[in-house]
C-alpha cells in the first residue's frame, strides 16, 4: 500500500540512495554496485548477465558510498531539517529490505557514540540548537508524540493507559492539524527530553510482545515533533531572514489531487509530512553483495520511481 501511496507522491519527494559497507563475516570479493557518481548516479550488475545488458543505470537526488560518514549523510540534508523552523512539515523515513542500514541512517548503531548518531539525533540537536540562538527574535515551543502502528492499528506509546489504547486519526486536512490528536503531546526543551521520550516509547512497544523483532518488521514506530514559532512582538521587523534556508525548497505543489491515503494508517499519519506544504526525503538503503541483488534491483526499482 505505502509503495502505491508513495508513487502517487512522485515529484514532491527527494531520495537519497545509501550504499552500506560490507559487514565482518560478509563476502567481499564481488558487490552489485557497479558504479557511483557525484552527481547522484549509480549502476547495478546484475550478477546472472555479464557485459551491458546486465547494467542498469539509476538517477537519484544523491547517492552515498559506502565509506560515507554519518556526518556527511546528515549534512546533506541539513537544511531541508531546518525549514522545519520555518513553518515547513518535513517528514524522513529509509525504506530498504532489512540489514539494509536504515536503523543505522536514522538512529546509529547499537551504543552509538556521538559520531555515529544517526539523522534523528543530529536533527534535534540541531533544531534546539538553533532555536535557542533564535530566542531573542522567536520563541519555539516543541512537543513530541509517539505512536506505533501494527495490524492498522494504533497505539500511544507514550500514553499513561499503556500502548494498548486503540487511537483514531483525524482527517488531516489543515496544515497544522494534528493526525492523531489523541496521542499524548510532551512538551520538550532539549535534545536529551527526545531521547528519554523515545526510549520510554520503545520500552512500551515491547511490552506483552513475545517476538519482538517479527512485530518491528511489521510494525511502523512514528515519532512526530510538532514545532510551534511565536515570532515575539518586538521583534515583527524582522523580515524573511529566517527563510534564507528557504533555497533548498522542492516543489510542495501535490501534481495529484487524488492521494489515497485513507488507504492505510500509515499514510494517513503522515499526511500533512507527506503533502502540501511538506518537505519528504527518502533514504533508499541498499547493501553491497552479490546475494542481495534481488532486493536490492526492486529497492532502487521502487526509488526510481519516487523520485
Ligand atoms: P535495518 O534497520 O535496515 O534492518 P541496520 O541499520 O540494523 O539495518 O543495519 C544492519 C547492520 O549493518 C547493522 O549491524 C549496522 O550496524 C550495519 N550498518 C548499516 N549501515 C552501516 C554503515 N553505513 N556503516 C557501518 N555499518 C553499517
Amino acid at each position: 500500500k505505502l509503495f502505491n501511496e508513495v508513487q502517487e507522491l512522485k515529484g514532491n519527494i527527494r531520495v537519497h540512495c545509501r550504499i552500506r559497507p560490507f559487514l565482518p563475516g560478509e563476502d567481499q570479493t564481488s558487490t552489485t554496485i557497479e558504479y557511483v557518481g557525484d552527481n547522484g548516479e549509480l549502476i547495478l550488475a546484475n550478477p546472472a548477465k555479464r557485459g551491458k545488458e546486465g547494467h542498469k543505470l539509476f538517477k537519484f537526488n544523491k547517492v552515498l558510498g559506502p565509506s560515507a560518514s554519518q556526518d556527511e549523510v546528515f549534512k546533506e540534508i541539513q537544511p531541508l531539517i531546518r525549514s522545519v523552523l520555518d513553518g515547513y512539515n518535513v517528514c524522513i523515513f529509509a525504506y530498504g529490505q532489512t540489514g539494509s542500514g536504515k536503523t543505522y541512517t536514522m538512529t546509529g548503531p547499537e551504543n552509538a557514540t556521538e559520531k555515529d548518531w544517526g539523522v534523528n539525533y543530529r536533527a534535534l540537536n540541531d533544531l534546539f540548537h538553533i532555536s535557542r540562538s533564535r530566542r531573542d527574535t522567536v520563541m519555539y515551543k516543541v512537543s513530541v508524540q509517539m505512536i506505533e502502528i501494527y495490524n492498522e492499528q494504533i497505539h500511544d506509546l507514550l500514553g499513561n493507559s499503556g500502548s494498548e489504547k486503540k487511537l483514531g486519526i483525524l482527517n488531516a486536512s489543515q496544515p497544522n492539524g494534528l493526525a492523531v490528536p489523541d496521542a499524548t503531546m510532551h512538551p520538550v526543551n532539549s535534545s536529551s527530553d527526545v531521547i528519554e521520550l523515545m526510549r520510554t516509547g520503545l520500552e512500551n512497544r515491547s511490552v506483552g510482545t513475545t517476538a519482538l523483532n517479527e512485530r518491528s518488521s511489521r510494525s511502523h514506530s512514528v515519532v512526530t515533533m510538532h514545532i510551534q514559532g511565536d515570532r515575539l512582538k518586538e521583534a515583527q521587523h524582522i523580515n524573511k531572514s529566517l527563510s534564507a534556508l528557504g533555497d533548498v525548497i522542492f516543489s510542495l505543489s501535490q501534481k495529484n489531487a487524488h492521494v489515497p491515503y485513507r488507504n492505510s494508517k500509515l499514510t494517513q499519519v503522515l499526511q500533512n509530512s507527506l503533502g502540501g506544504h511538506a518537505k519528504t526525503l527518502m533514504f533508499v538503503q541498499v547493501n553491497p553483495d552479490v546475494s542481495s541483488y534481488a532486493e536490492t534491483l526492486s529497492t532502487l526499482k521502487f526509488a526510481d520511481r519516487v523520485s
